[in-house]
């Protein structure tokens, strides 16, 4: 295969070469294919091709909230806004609300995520997922204890992990298996022991991920100290087994050195989320350590009610700059910033052998950039990746593919209709907030 691929095989960016697809996977990329039948070729002369961005943590369900809860320390966040918010969600508003989410993330060149979900609203929220046709995980949040909780958040442990259940039963493996489904306990201090066990129990019956919170705020984790007999959040899931399934973190920013052995012999990911981070004033992750650990780490936006925005190229550049300050310039390069965006950032959601890189056999996710715009223009000796990761931004972002489906042809969406989304947006979001009773 001929091509002009920049760097060795693990590089996240092509240029100047063509990608033939073979149904929904990558069949070659190099210049001059040849075209047999039943493939298909992509001409992307001149411009600059991607993986698909994946997004380890979302909260699709909080899209209705930007704006909504600004100013607050995490627990704060939850208590006075976004759990009420939550709690008035229905399948309708959460279905509108997470199609404008998901068409925010494919125009903006993410093509794989991991979603927390929501309580309420979980079945529109779902099915919103199948028809934005993302590729993903994404589940049920599951709450059953803790303080602050509105009512019709904190479900009776039995019905909510019978529900979450029967969702999996249903959603897992749809939208033709780009949809798997993932067990969403919210987090240590709105989830019972009873709830753990019964996620262990689910998962292990069903080899489900488990995809929760920890160590995001200081406050938060002083308060596991204190509920949970003196154990943090990964001392309490080594003793409640959680440990011992294929979890996935979001946050990790107070996790320590000390946590790294036990993690290292784990199933285990963090999925890193600088935006929301700062926003919420929580600290900032040692990426630079944990992936030194051999942990892999992957890149998420959060939800648009903090982090604002569900950008993954300003999560990539931020993740980057932040980890200069802790470390020093040299500690993180623009090829670090895509991989935690492509490659490791499928690691981090176990689809390492399906999606990452473009490279043949993969699935062919792919993000075509505009690399005509003048702050995409750089001398020959400049860095391919550090020029993406430092310059680039979704406004570049011109095709998206997602299993060799078109969704993005030219900065818009062809399978979803985006003035519908907004007006039903508007409309089911005017009604939410009727419901949740909150005075802005
Ligand atoms: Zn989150």
């Amino acid at each position: 295969m001929a091509g002009s691929r920049e760097g060795a095989g693990s590089s996240p960016v092509i240029r100047e070469a063509e990608v033939l697809l073979d149904g929904g996977s990558v069949a070659a990329v190099g210049r001059a294919l040849t075209v047999m039948p039943g493939t298909r070729l992509i001409d992307v002369q001149g411009q600059l091709v991607l993986p698909g961005l994946v997004q380890g943590h979302l909260h699709l369900g909080q899209t209705f909230f930007r704006g909504l809860a600004e100013s607050r320390p995490l627990l704060d966040w939850l208590r006075e806004r976004i759990w009420p918010l939550e709690a008035a969600h229905d399948d309708e508003s959460a279905y509108w609300c997470t199609l404008l989410g998901a068409a925010e993330c494919l125009l903006g060149g993410t093509t794989t995520i991991q979603d927390i979900g929501i309580g309420p609203g979980a079945r529109g929220y779902l099915k919103a997922l199948v028809d934005s046709r993302l590729r993903g995980l994404g589940g049920k949040c599951l709450m059953d204890a803790g303080d602050g909780l509105p009512a019709g958040l904190a479900e009776d442990t039995d019905t909510t992990l019978a529900d979450t259940e029967n969702l999996g039963e249903e959603f897992d493996g749809s939208n033709g298996g780009r949809l798997r489904y993932a067990l969403n306990p919210r987090f240590i201090l709105s989830c019972s022991d009873d709830l753990w066990r019964g996620v262990l129990d689910l998962a292990r019956r069903h080899s489900w991920p488990v995809h929760t919170h920890a160590l995001e705020q200081k406050a938060e984790t002083e308060l596991v100290r204190t509920v949970k007999q003196g154990r943090d959040e990964i001392e309490y899931f080594d003793d409640q087994g959680i440990l011992d399934t294929d979890l996935r973190i979001a946050h990790g920013v107070w996790l320590e050195e000390r946590h790294y052995p036990r993690l290292e012999q784990a199933r285990f990911s963090v999925v890193h989320c600088p935006s929301a981070n700062l926003k919420l004033g929580s600290g900032t992750a040692d990426v630079v350590g944990l992936r030194g650990a051999g942990i892999p780490v992957g890149l998420g936006c959060d939800g648009a009610g903090c982090s604002n925005r569900l950008d993954a190229f300003d999560e990539l550049r931020l993740a980057a700059l932040l980890q200069m300050v802790r470390h020093g310039p040299a500690s993180f390069s623009g090829h670090d910033a895509l991989s935690l965006a492509t490659r490791e950032g499928a690691a981090a959601l176990g689809l390492a052998r399906q999606i990452g890189t473009v490279e043949v056999g993969k699935r062919a996710d792919l993000v075509v950039l505009a690399a005509e715009r003048p702050e995409l223009w750089a001398s020959p000796q400049a860095d391919l990746h550090d020029l993406v990761a430092f310059s680039a931004s979704r406004a570049h972002v011109r095709h998206v593919f997602v299993d060799g489906e078109q969704l993005v042809e030219d900065g818009r969406l062809g399978h979803l209709d985006l003035d519908t989304i907004r007006r039903e947006a508007d409309r089911s979001c005017a009604a939410l907030l009727e419901r949740s009773g909150i005075e802005f």
